[in-house]
């Protein structure tokens, strides 16, 4: 069985430096009841961050986050158009889920059905592949 795209995830978990504290902002004088809202993906705010805050070049970013330059572009764009629609159109955002493993997790890899999974380092290794039992697995290399 196919486990990688069974909910339509993306292969790659993406690397995330910073998961924001904050994660509900919500403009002044609009009652909740009234507020529509938009979702910003953990790593659509890392790639805006590494190419807007930090000034990586986008070669560097999308090897920061562990993806192709493409994947990283399109979470850039996504994001940012998620962030002016909120600012035009007064719009909450929130930041939340996504796909991604920030830098206090790592990410094993099954090597039977290719399945991904991440778990804090600080945690023992796991035994066993969550969805297909099978005891070879590995670290995701960088
Ligand atoms: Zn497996």
């Amino acid at each position: 069985m196919e486990s990688k795209n069974r909910m339509g995830r993306p292969k790659c978990l993406r690397k995330v430096s910073e998961v924001p504290g904050i994660n509900y902002f919500k403009p002044r004088g609009i009652p909740l009841t009234e507020l529509e809202g938009v979702e910003l993906k953990v790593e659509e705010l890392e790639a805006m961050k590494l190419v807007y805050y930090d000034r990586e070049k986008r070669e560097q970013a999308a090897k920061r986050m562990g993806v192709s330059r493409r994947t990283m572009e399109r979470e850039l764009k996504s994001g940012l158009s998620k962030v002016i629609e909120a600012l035009l159109y007064g719009k909450a955002i929130e930041i939340r889920g996504g796909y991604y493993v920030s830098d206090d997790e790592m990410v094993f890899r099954c090597l039977n059905d290719k399945h991904e999974w991440k778990a804090e380092k600080s945690m023992r290794k796991p035994r066993e592949c969550p969805e297909c039992s099978s005891k070879k697995i590995k670290v995701r290399e960088e």
